[in-house]
């Protein structure tokens, strides 16, 4: 079992472990005297997780509700973000209660984000259950709910009190699932991390996993430290993302995320390659990872396709656009691109 401590506008711990969920009314009661909480989840991992968990926090005297919302990105809205306001409110949460964020990055943003505006702030923590948010969502405060003309556009920086990352649980994830997390690990490896990289290229999906979030966790402290609010080197985060998000949109969500971001993650290291800002090397090195992974390299969307979408990217600044350069394996920067030399840029990476 791991620790890790994030010192941001809140200070907590991130626990790395197995089988911690047996121990979640320990902690609370321990670290934070809690005597009420609602657990929000979804209906797969309610089926899963939930039981263990409320057998600890009655264990612990402390009182348990909890709110279900049906599982896929659709529930990340402003209906369900009210539903649970609603929740709260019939149940007489307080800010000495604790909210408990429970599966992955679609219940721990809305959870967030519903903690965030309830009475104006109520404690939560998060129990990530996909790779995708032990490794990434949980940490860093980011919350968020998604409206039609976008996602995540509607959010707030808050974060948890504790992240509680039992790694156990991914052993029931679909493997589709699990696979599609694994793309952020690899972005966190390309941007700054060499020996998380080779790891990972030694091991495919069999990778030591207390060592693999406890490094990506790492990264994530060290950058959120340095840049809470994303406004300069959070950005780093979004290597092969701006890409991704146009293919995402393009496939009108057919493309998952994660392959999403492995293509996006291709082409900007081919385009890198192509002028002449990292070796042959290193771009060979990014693609064998994803083909590793069973990720994606490339998609079927022209530059001047990926081009339209990514300009009303959330990171556009007037008139230039910060795109995240994989200069070598474990060493990024962000590079300002002129947003009518963007389609050229990416022309070089199709
Ligand atoms: P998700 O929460 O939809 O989970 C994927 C699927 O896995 C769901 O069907 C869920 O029910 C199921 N599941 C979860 N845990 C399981 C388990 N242990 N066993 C079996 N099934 C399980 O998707 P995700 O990929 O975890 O998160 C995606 C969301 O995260 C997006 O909304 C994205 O915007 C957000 N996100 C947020 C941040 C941030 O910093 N806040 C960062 C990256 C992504």
């Amino acid at each position: 079992m791991k620790t890790i401590n994030v010192k941001a506008s809140n200070e907590y711990d991130v626990i790395i472990g197995e089988n911690l969920l047996s121990n979640v009314g320990s902690y609370l009661k321990d670290k934070f005297n809690v005597e009420k909480s609602v657990i929000i989840t979804d209906d797969i991992v309610d089926s899963l997780y939930s039981q263990v968990i409320e057998k600890s926090l009655i264990e612990n005297d402390i009182k348990v509700c909890k709110y279900v919302i049906e599982h896929g990105e659709q529930s990340k809205n402003g209906d369900n973000f009210l539903k649970i306001c609603e929740f709260l409110a019939e149940n007489h949460i307080t800010k000495s209660d604790m909210v408990i964020a429970l599966g992955g990055g679609v219940v721990g943003d809305l959870a967030g984000f519903v903690s965030a505006c309830f009475l104006r702030g109520v404690k939560f923590i998060q129990i990530p259950t996909t790779i995708l948010a032990q490794v990434d969502s949980s940490v860093g405060g980011k919350t968020a709910i998604d409206i039609k003309q976008g996602k995540n556009l509607v959010g707030a920086f808050y974060q948890p009190k504790l992240v509680i990352c039992d790694y156990s649980t991914l052993s029931t994830l679909k493997p589709e699932i699990f696979t599609d997390g694994c793309a952020e690990v690899i972005k966190y490896a390309v941007i700054g991390n060499k020996d998380l990289f080779y790891h990972l290229m030694q091991y495919g999906k069999e990778f030591d996993l207390e060592y693999v979030i406890s490094q990506c966790i790492k990264m994530k402290r060290d950058i959120v430290q340095q840049d809470e609010f994303d406004t300069g080197e959070r950005q780093r985060l979004n290597l092969g993302h701006t890409i991704g998000h146009s293919i995402e949109l393009l496939s009108d969500f057919s493309i998952s995320h994660g392959s999403a971001v492995a293509c996006g993650l291709a082409i900007v290291a081919k385009a890198s390659y192509s002028n002449g800002l990292c070796t042959k090397e290193t771009y060979n090195d990014i693609v064998t990872i994803l083909e590793k992974f069973d990720l994606p390299t490339s998609c079927e969307y022209s530059a001047k396709q990926l081009v339209g979408p990514a300009l009303s990217d959330k990171k556009r600044a007037g008139k230039s656009l910060n795109l995240v350069i994989p200069y070598e394996i474990g060493k990024s920067e962000l590079l300002k691109i002129d947003i009518n030399e963007l389609q050229d840029f990416i022309e070089a990476g199709i």
